[in-house]
């Protein structure tokens, strides 16, 4: 499968079977599926999405939102329990179309993408339990 280097755009053709293994960027060595949330923004959103064969858990939030930001351990902790699932964060302030694209009207609001398909989406701070048990429940 491929799977896009959110640092430096470059595709990265990793097994299924290696992708407990921590792969790493060939040309940037950046962590492929890390165990905490990635950052995608304007820049790299398309590419990313475009190209990565791993379903993408969005976490659409803001500096000044207190749930956000209560919710933002929880997101980290639940990123590192999937090595099929590549954890994103994206914020809305700065990547204003971005949110509009999504038509967020709430935050923290989290999507579950397969690659330019919407899975499905959730609004609300929840704790990392409910994060892990609702993305294994959509991906069934
Ligand atoms: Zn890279």
């Amino acid at each position: 499968m491929i799977i896009v280097c959110a640092s430096c755009l470059a595709k990265n053709r990793v097994p299924a079977e290696k992708l407990s293994e921590k792969p790493t960027c060939g040309q940037c060595q950046t962590a492929l599926v890390p165990d905490h949330a990635i950052e995608l923004n304007e820049q790299n959103f398309s590419t990313f999405i475009q190209n990565t064969d791993l379903p993408v858990m969005i976490d659409l939030w803001a500096e000044w939102c207190g749930p956000c930001r209560a919710m933002a351990p929880h997101f980290q902790h639940a990123a590192a329990q999937f090595d099929h699932v590549i954890f994103a964060k994206i914020d809305t302030e700065k990547n204003p179309r971005l949110s509009q694209a999504f038509n967020i009207r709430s935050i923290p609001t989290l999507v579950l993408m397969n690659k330019t398909t919407e899975v499905s989406r959730i609004s609300g701070s929840l704790k990392s339990q409910d994060i892990q048990a609702w993305v294994t429940q959509q991906l069934k």
